[in-house]
């Protein structure tokens, strides 16, 4: 017993990147002595969690893809052929998720560094199956739920890394940029294949098409997503935005729909 604690102790103030080295010596020391106890750690962190509608159940997030230009003409305007360019991913840290409640403006704070941020109206997609290589006839089995999301994006900051060929990290993933709604299960609302996309800055309509416009279906980033990392249950998919991204100020409102999902509104503060 002492012997075990000395050692979780350590994998503790180790961190994170030894741990699945320390849990194997965990596991020896532990033979024969009874049920395991937690890991003792010196602070919690907060799981981030999204509600699932008409349940009580929290979706715990363990990582958030986004993919990029998934639109034609969103594409277009970013510089791009969208012809030619396989799909591309980029992620989000768990905690820029800020879950919007249907029917509540929630305030979203004009971010620090940037003086050109911009809406992406989304649809996303929650895994409740991972794996690796998966097929795109059988990558929908693995969507527990959709939700509708915005990815904020210091526009900016995005456009001047990718200038210097730096990563464009900084532009796209940061506190509070992934606002979400809850989330929707399959077995209630079905998959989304089609359907109106739009979103509004102070009631005038900026984005406005049809998820069957998507370069890549939700199916096929779900296959090709699945070839470059294993999935896991947990993590989300947001599936990319249409033509006619733009910038807000403070004081703006975003409102967006898609069809057959409660609307996600949000005031820039
Ligand atoms: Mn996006």
């Amino acid at each position: 017993m002492v012997n075990r604690r000395t050692l979780l102790g350590t994998a503790g103030a180790l961190g994170a990147t030894t741990l699945g080295a320390c849990a194997s010596v965990e596991v020896h020391v532990r033979k024969g002595q009874g049920p395991a106890e937690p890991p003792r750690m010196p602070f919690s962190v907060p799981a981030v969690t999204i509600p699932v509608a008409g349940t009580d159940l929290h979706y715990p997030v363990r990582r958030i893809y986004c993919i990029g230009r998934n639109y034609a003409a969103h594409a277009r305007e970013m510089g791009s052929d969208p012809t030619r360019e396989p799909p591309f991913f980029f992620q989000k840290p768990t905690d820029a998720i800020q879950f919007v409640a249907p029917g509540t403006v929630a305030d979203h704070p004009y971010p620090t560094l940037t003086k050109n941020y911009h809406y992406e109206v989304e649809l996303v997609a929650a895994l409740h199956k991972g794996g690796r290589d998966i097929p795109v006839a059988r990558a929908l089995d693995h969507v527990y739920a959709y939700a509708l999301g915005l990815d904020m994006t210091r526009r900016d900051l995005q456009r001047g890394m990718g200038d210097q060929k730096k990563p464009w990290e900084i532009g796209k993933s940061f506190d509070r940029s992934a606002p979400i709604g809850p989330l929707h299960r399959v077995g209630q609302v079905g998959h989304y294949s089609k359907g109106n996309i739009w979103l509004k800055v102070n009631g005038q309509t900026k984005q406005n098409a049809d998820l069957s416009q998507m370069i890549w279906n939700v199916a096929e980033q779900i296959s090709r997503l699945s070839e470059a990392f294993e999935l896991f249950p947990g993590d989300i998919i947001y599936s990319g935005t249409p033509e006619n991204v733009g910038p807000v100020v403070k004081g703006d409102r975003i409102d967006c729909h898609i069809d057959g999902l409660p609307g996600l509104s949000i005031r820039i503060t």
